[in-house]
C-alpha cells in the first residue's frame, strides 16, 4: 500500500501541481476543495489515474476523508482579486479550515504542511524578507483578509506541533506562476499575458516601480516537496530571489509574447506592497534547494497554456 497523502486545495494552480508531483512520489493522492476558486480542469489529466481522487469538502466545516499519512493544506483563495472577493470565506479556511485539517493529520498521526505565504511579512520593511522577520501587516486593511489568516494559520500549525507534537512544516510561499493559474484571476502574470495577447494596453498599477520575484511552478513545488519530507518545523521561504519591477516585468512579457501592447497606468491598490524578495539561505542550507528556472524561461514555457486558455476565454464569451 502506498502512503496517502490529502492535498487540501488540491485542484487549484499550486495544490494541483503538487498533487502531480506527490504522484510521482509514490503517494496516491486525494485531492479535497469546495471549488471556490479551484478548477477540476487542473486535475483532467488525472482522471483515469487509480491513485487520485478528488472529494468535494470544504474544509472550513469539520471533515474526515479517512487515513492519511500526510495533510498538505493549500485551500484557500490566494491572488488578491480572489481574496477581496471572498474575504470571510479566506478568513474562515485559514483559521476553522486550518484547525480541521490539523485535526484530521492529528487523529492519523500524519504529517502536515502549511502553504503559507510572503504576504505574511505585509508591505516589508526589511529586505529581502529572512524568515525571522515577523512583518509589516495592516491587520484591518482590505488585504488583511488573507494575511491575518495565514497569519493565524502558522499560529495554529505551530501550537499543533507544540500542545499535540503533530510533525508540522511550513511554506512560505512567495509569487508563483505558470500553466493553471487563471487568467481572469487579476495576478499580475496572468493579466498581463492575457493583455498582451489581446493587444491591450499592460494595465500598471501604480508607477510600475513595486518589486515582485516570480518562482515558476516547478521550482515552487520542488521546494515544497523537500521541505515536508525534512525536520524543518519553523518557516521557510520557497521562491525565487530574482526580483523585478513590475514596469521590468511588463517588458519581459512583451519581450517573450512578441505583442505590441503599450503599458496604461492605473491607481496602486491600497496596501500594495513596495517591495518583495525573498532571502532563500535557510531553504538552500536545510533542503538544498535552489529555483532553476529564470522568468524569461518559465514565461515561455507557460505561453501554450495562456494562449489556449485565451483562446477559450474569448470562445465561451462569443
Ligand atoms: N499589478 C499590476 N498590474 C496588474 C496586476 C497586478 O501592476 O494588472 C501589480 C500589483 O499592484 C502588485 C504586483 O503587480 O504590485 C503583484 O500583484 P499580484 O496581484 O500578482 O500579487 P501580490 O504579489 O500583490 O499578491
Amino acid at each position: 500500500m502506498s502512503n496517502r497523502a490529502l492535498v487540501t486545495g488540491g485542484v487549484g494552480f499550486v495544490g494541483s501541481h503538487l498533487c502531480d508531483a506527490l504522484l510521482g512520489e509514490g503517494y496516491s493522492v486525494i485531492a479535497a476543495d469546495n471549488l471556490l476558486t479551484g478548477r477540476l480542469s487542473n486535475v483532467e489529466h488525472l482522471r483515469n489515474d487509480s491513485r487520485f481522487e478528488f472529494q468535494e469538502i470544504d474544509v472550513s466545516e469539520p471533515f474526515d476523508c479517512g487515513a492519511v499519512d500526510y495533510v498538505f493544506h493549500f485551500a484557500s483563495p490566494a491572488s488578491p482579486v480572489d481574496y477581496s472577493a471572498h474575504g470571510i470565506p479566506t478568513l474562515k479556511v485559514g483559521s476553522l479550515g486550518t484547525f480541521h485539517s490539523l485535526d484530521v493529520a492529528r487523529k492519523y498521526g500524519a504529517g502536515f504542511l502549511l502553504a503559507s505565504t510572503s504576504e505574511c511579512y505585509g508591505d516589508p520593511l526589511e529586505h529581502p524578507q529572512k524568515e525571522t522577520y515577523w512583518g509589516h501587516v495592516n491587520p484591518i486593511g482590505p488585504r488583511s483578509v488573507y494575511d491575518e489568516a495565514k497569519r493565524f494559520a502558522e499560529a495554529a500549525t505551530m501550537a499543533y506541533l507544540r500542545y499535540h507534537n503533530v510533525n508540522t512544516h511550513i511554506v512560505r510561499i512567495f509569487n508563483t506562476y505558470g500553466p493553471r493559474m487563471q487568467v481572469n484571476d487579476g495576478r499580475v502574470i496572468p493579466n498581463f499575458m492575457r493583455q498582451a495577447m489581446l493587444g491591450e494596453g499592460l494595465t500598471i498599477y501604480g508607477d510600475g516601480s513595486q518589486t515582485r520575484s516570480f518562482c515558476y511552478v516547478s521550482d515552487e513545488v520542488d521546494g515544497i516537496v523537500r521541505l515536508s519530507k525534512s525536520d524543518e518545523h519553523e518557516p521557510v521561504n520557497i521562491g525565487n530571489p530574482n526580483e523585478f519591477t513590475i514596469v521590468e516585468c511588463a517588458q519581459r512579457v512583451l519581450a517573450v509574447t512578441g505583442s505590441k501592447s503599450r503599458l496604461r497606468y492605473e491607481p496602486l491598490p491600497q496596501d500594495d506592497p513596495k517591495q518583495r524578495r525573498p532571502d532563500i539561505s535557510k531553504a538552500r542550507r536545510l533542503l538544498g534547494w535552489e529555483p532553476k528556472i529564470d522568468l524569461e524561461t518559465g514565461l515561455r514555457m507557460s505561453l501554450e497554456y495562456f494562449r489556449q486558455a485565451v483562446a477559450a476565454e474569448a470562445s465561451s464569451r462569443a
